[in-house]
């Protein structure tokens, strides 16, 4: 598992792990719906992919040279995206997004981007911006595009967009105003800080109309929401993407990124003709373990087991909601697929200002959080999480109890309305 954040009083460290379980240094087992952080599509050790591992672990872990490993991975990923014909490897989903961002500027000739408020997209400066803007500086319904790391050049925000969610007219003349310096619309359609509630056709139309019309590229960001559907988020919201980044579920459970798209665009990365408009490396990029790990995941993630993890989270997300309502609490799970996150509001969540919990919610999160660990449940901090293949239905009906049993114990305790 990787370095989880500190959970109060302390958090259990990771051992070992086989399927739904880790095992953590106390040899307690916890059920793990984090699945690091969405990545593991499969669940911990996944036989397929500890197998693919060690056919090549004696080969040697970092080349510095081309692998079949990585044509492989490339060509499983445009088989089911043919949009994305070609494929260029990173070490993590920031630097995909990155690596699509400046392309998408190189492309253009233009600085800008824009993006939704509160939508994580990585650490890259730009794309950080109102990723955790507050009703104090968050601004009118045209949102303020305000920094979160602290040193961030003030001028990056002049350079970002701030869009509203799930709000297409705003989004309409807020491009339309910008559209002379807009290189980019950077768009997670299932964003997770967002609220993890999927983006309205409406908004997914004015999205695609202004780049078309504008000539602003699209990038998708599935660093997350690619697990949704067979052929990637893009596909199932119906979006013509410029450049999609990706992550998490296509590295089995190793560190991996890609930026995709058409081979027009992709041009621009290019370096066989002298030096590129962007120059794209990583000591660890297309890493053959990553590669290997990613393609095994991939290829056991057949059509039927997308639609059967599918049919899992919305059985999930129907149960927790059955189950509040009979008891009366003040909560909701939203998400789509295999992904699902709790809030403890029953407003209608439509995008960041509205899933924004008040500092008692935040308070009471953290103590579902711990309630569910205590239950011997792992979910992400923001009592987020993913489901993974290995899980059965008597699984997801003992987590949607065991989650509603935390929710309505620190209900009990400390209500937060
Ligand atoms: N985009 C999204 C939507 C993400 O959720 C994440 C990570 N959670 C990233 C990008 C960055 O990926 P990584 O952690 O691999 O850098």
């Amino acid at each position: 598992m990787r370095a989880a954040p500190f959970f109060a009083p302390q958090p259990p460290y990771a051992m070992s792990a086989a399927g739904c379980w880790i095992t953590d240094a106390d040899g307690r087992k916890v059920f793990d719906c984090a699945n690091n952080f969405f990545s593991l599509v499969h669940g911990h050790a996944f036989p397929p992919v500890i197998e693919a591992l060690h056919k090549v672990l004696d080969d040697g872990t970092a080349f510095g040279l081309p692998t079949t490993s990585e044509t492989s991975l490339a060509e499983a990923i445009s088989a089911r995206s043919p949009r994305l014909e070609q494929v260029r490897f990173t070490s993590s989903g920031t630097e995909a997004v990155m690596y699509a961002v400046k392309a998408a500027r190189a492309i253009t000739g233009r600085p800008m981007i824009a993006k939704f408020e509160g939508a994580y997209h990585g650490a890259y400066d730009h794309v950080e911006v109102s990723l955790d803007s507050t009703p104090m500086n968050w601004g009118d319904s045209s949102p303020k595009s305000v920094l979160y790391t602290k040193g961030t050049p003030v001028s990056t925000a002049t350079e970002v967009l701030v869009l509203p969610y799930n709000e297409p007219e705003t989004c309409r003349e807020l491009i339309r105003a910008h559209h002379e310096r807009l290189a980019a619309i950077l768009v997670d359609p299932l964003a997770s800080r967002v609220g993890m509630v999927p983006m309205d056709a409406d908004v997914r139309e004015v999205i695609q109309d202004c780049c078309n019309r504008y000539g602003i590229l699209l990038v998708i960001d599935e660093v997350v929401s690619y697990r949704i559907g067979y052929h990637g988020a893009h596909a199932t919201f119906g979006f013509e993407p410029d450049l999609v980044a990706m992550g998490k579920i296509i590295g089995g459970g190793l560190p991996v990124g890609a930026v995709a798209g058409p081979a027009s665009h992709m041009a621009v990365f290019d370096h066989t003709k002298g030096k590129p408009a962007v120059s794209h490396g990583g000591t660890f990029s297309a890493n053959p373990l990553s590669m290997t790990a990613g393609l095994a995941a991939l290829q056991s993630y057949s059509m039927n087991a997308v639609a059967r993890l599918n049919r899992m989270g919305d059985m999930l997300r129907s149960e927790i909601t059955e189950q509040l309502r009979r008891r009366e609490l003040p909560a909701q799970v939203t998400g789509m697929s295999s992904l699902f996150r709790l809030h403890l509001k029953t407003e209608v969540i439509r995008n960041y200002r509205t899933s924004f919990p008040s500092p008692v919610q935040k308070t009471a999160l953290a103590k579902v959080h711990l309630a569910m660990l205590e239950r011997g449940f792992l979910m992400t901090p923001n009592c987020s999480g993913a489901l993974s293949t290995p899980m059965s239905k008597t699984d997801v009906q003992d987590l949607a109890s065991a989650l509603v049993d935390a929710i309505h114990e620190t209900w009990k305790q400390s209500p937060w309305e």
